[in-house]
């Protein structure tokens, strides 16, 4: 087969086009590198011509001929603006990249042979505030999003609906949990365990905004990829949490990773910050039923191996 990946040099979406790759599919990156990095896509490159990479802002309405005249049958849609403070302070920025963008992608899908999209939406945002007592949240609670980005992660899908109704695509959205592994982008707000990682292995405290005791979580990327290459064949016009159903508590993490770098400082703690959920973790049966999905990475050997990946560079 070959597939489409945007956002592929990213840190989901490179791990992503490795695996395609891996599985002995043709991959056709787009990405404009604003926050993805070329490097990401050094071990791909083994590929030979079996790997394509188009430089190129998603906003672009090139974008769609890219993607239609790609020979793709798949695309799977990574590329965001994926910083939810970033949707805050510049909301029509990140409406242009992840609504606009979105739809360069899905004009170039209906106007070419793409049978299928496989979109990259948000468990953390798409529910909004759920309420404690329904957590792990399962794909039946309502979608009441309060940032912009949740927003148009909710939108995303909707569009993909509409495309499906009026044009024939067919559609999975997958709604990732915190996802982390290696690759990460450490200066994010959303790569804790990137931000652990470097600062445990440069001897630096750690510092915990609130105290410790807010939930996410946390999915491996391995597992998360497994997801979207089985959603090339399954999962036909629907949503899928995708997570560990376990909340883990940011104590919880840095006693893991500093067990793992046999630190014994305690970590610093400082003010929370403000519009952060307190918990936050997704029901994946849905998956497990009609994706035949589930995550196979303990936290434990998660962090272990971003660990040993941060140490290597
Ligand atoms: P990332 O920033 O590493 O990847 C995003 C990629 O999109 C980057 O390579 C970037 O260069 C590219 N990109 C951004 N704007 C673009 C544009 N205008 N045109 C072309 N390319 C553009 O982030 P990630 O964590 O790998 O996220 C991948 C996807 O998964 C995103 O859609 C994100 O919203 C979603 N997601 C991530 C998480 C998580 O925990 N990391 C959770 C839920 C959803």
């Amino acid at each position: 087969m070959k597939a489409l990946v945007t956002g592929g040099a990213g840190f989901i979406g490179s791990t992503l086009v490795d695996r395609l790759l891996a599985d002995g599919h043709e991959v056709v990156v787009v990405d404009d590198l604003s926050s993805g990095a070329d490097a990401n896509l050094d071990a791909a490159r083994q590929a030979g011509d079996r790997l394509v990479v188009h430089v190129k802002d998603i906003r672009d309405p090139a974008t769609s001929e890219i993607v239609a005249a790609s020979g793709a049958e798949v695309v799977y849609h990574l590329a965001a603006q994926a910083d939810v403070r970033v949707s805050v302070a510049q909301p029509a920025l990140d409406a242009s990249i992840n609504v606009i963008g979105l739809l360069r992608v899905l004009e170039g899908a209906r106007e070419g042979a793409v049978r299928k999209v496989v979109f990259a939406s948000s468990g953390g945002t798409i529910y909004g505030e759920p309420d404690p007592s329904v957590l792990p949240v399962d794909e039946s609670q309502p979608e009441l999003p309060i940032a912009p980005y949740g927003v148009a992660k909710k939108v995303g899908t909707d569009y993909l609906r509409a495309y499906r109704a009026v044009h024939g695509v067919d559609w999975t959205s997958l709604a990732l949990a915190n996802v982390y592994g290696p690759r990460q982008d450490p200066h994010g707000e959303a790569g804790v365990v990137a931000i652990f990682a470097g600062l445990l292995l440069s001897g630096s405290p750690c510092t915990i905004f609130g105290d410790g005791e807010a939930t996410r979580d946390y999915v491996y990327v391995d597992d998360v990829v497994d997801a979207f290459a089985r959603a090339a064949a399954a999962g036909s016009e629907n949503l899928y949490n995708i997570g560990t159903g376990q909340e883990t508590s940011v104590n919880a993490l840095y006693a893991a990773m500093a067990a793992n770098e046999a630190v014994t400082d305690p970590p610093i703690y400082a003010a929370a910050r403000p519009g952060e959920l307190d918990r936050s973790c997704l029901d994946a049966a849905k998956a497990r039923r009609e994706l035949g999905w589930s995550p196979q990475v303990t936290l434990e050997d998660g962090v272990k191996a971003v660990l040993d990946w941060s140490r290597s560079r």
